[in-house]
Order: structure tokens, then sequence, then C-alpha cells
């Protein structure tokens, strides 16, 4: 009997240690593939099926140390975003070296990707892919903020806020974007920066409040990224359909 009970608890450990593995892999990630997709779908990107790819990408261990910074910037210091800080990332885009991550910096350099293959004559879409979801992970509090106890604890949860309905939703957010005019690269950096100071100050709120976002905080935060992406598909000259 004793050694049934100490073989199911054995099994019992193994089960939570194998549980725990998965979400540790799974808690970085930003939002979830489905959130992702309705964000570029709102916003007329004619390949909004691929916006999850990304963390395709970053899920296999040799691309991961180039990738994964691309996804996030740890504002350790809890900083004001400027458009400074935005355009202080790009050389930083695609390193693996930088424990902070450059979030702002890989928009800016996936905008840049495109326009080059474009400009080549070559088919250049899927900086676009990268550079949809990125936009996505903008405006994602836990993505903009320190990675501290309640960013680990809280962040697989996070990401999922919307992820059962955002599909449903296309319509909604849709219909509420708002206009963003992007002329120039200065003109990107300082609305990647305006989108990211809305995720830092969310951030700050539910950590005070110790908390998770609510639906319509999530929303409102996709809206943003949404927004964003629409104008930077119009900025390249893609047509939003
Ligand atoms: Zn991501």
């Amino acid at each position: 009997m004793e050694s049934l009970l100490n073989r199911t608890s054995r099994g019992m450990s193994i089960m939570t240690t194998v549980l725990v593995l998965f979400f540790n892999a799974a808690d970085t990630y930003g939002w979830h593939d489905r959130t992702h997709l309705a964000i570029a779908q709102a916003a007329g990107f004619e390949r909004w099926y691929s916006a999850a790819a990304p963390d395709v990408v970053k899920s296999r261990d040799m691309f991961r140390p180039v990738e994964e910074k691309n996804h996030y910037y740890n504002n350790n210091a809890d900083r004001k975003v400027t458009a400074q800080m935005v355009m202080e990332q790009v050389e930083r885009f695609n390193r693996p070296e930088d424990d902070e991550g450059h979030l702002y910096g890989a928009i800016i350099g996936s905008v840049r990707d495109y326009k080059k293959l474009s400009a080549s004559g070559k088919y250049a879409d899927y900086p676009l892919v990268f550079c949809a979801h990125y936009a996505g992970d903008l405006s994602m509090p836990l993505h903009n903020t320190v990675y501290d106890d309640f960013n680990k604890e809280r962040h697989g949860t996070n990401d999922g806020i919307i992820e059962c309905n955002a599909l449903n939703n296309i319509g909604y957010i849709q219909r509420s974007i708002y206009d963003i005019r992007i002329e120039s690269e200065e003109d990107l950096a300082r609305e990647i920066a305006r989108v990211a100071e809305t995720a830092r100050r969310l951030g700050r709120k539910i950590r005070k409040e110790n908390r998770n976002m609510t639906q319509a905080e999530t929303y409102t935060q996709v809206i943003h990224s949404a927004s964003l992406f629409r104008a930077i598909l119009r900025y390249v000259g893609k047509n939003p359909c």
C-alpha cells in the first residue's frame, strides 16, 4: 500500500514537473495565436493567417536566441517610452546578445526589411508577417514591462484573456480601429512609442492592483495594435483589404 502511494506521489510529481515545464515554455509567447490572427485580420493584412508564425519560429531551439528578443522589451527602469528609445533599439534587431529585448526596434527593422526586399523586386510579404506579429506584441503590457515574479506568474493567463473569442470579434476590432498617419520612419517611431506607453501604463496598473487584465482592457490594447499595423500597411504601400 505504501509503495503504491509512493508510486502515485512520484507519478504526480513527474506530472507536475511536466506541466510546469510546459507552462514555463509557453509563458513568454505574447498574445496567443488566435489573438494575433484577429489583430492582423482586422488590420486588413492579406496574410493574416500567418501572424502567429513568428512564435512558431521562436519555438525551435536553434532559432530562439535570434528571434525571442524581437518579441518584448523589458522596461526594467519603467522609463517613459520615447521615439528616441525606439530608434535606439533598431540596430539590436535579430541580435541574440541583448538581455532586455528590442521589440520596438524589431518593428522598424521588419519594415526596413520589407522595403529593401520589395525594392529589389523580390517576394517581400514575410517581413510584414513578422511586423504584424510584433505590432501585436507591442500592446501586451507584460511584453513592455520588467520580467518580475508578477510577470512570470501571470504571463500565460494574460496572453490568453480574449483567445477564445478574438476571432469572433474581428468586426468589432475593425470598427474600432482609429486613424494613424505614418509618412516617415520618425512618425512610425513616435506611434510605436505611443502604443508601448499604453501597454506600460496598463502594466503598472495591473501590478499595483495585483490582477489580470479584463477583457475590455485587452480589446482596447489589441485595437491599438490593429490601428498601428493598418497604418504600417498603408505606409509601405499595401492597401489593407
Ligand atoms: Zn510574440
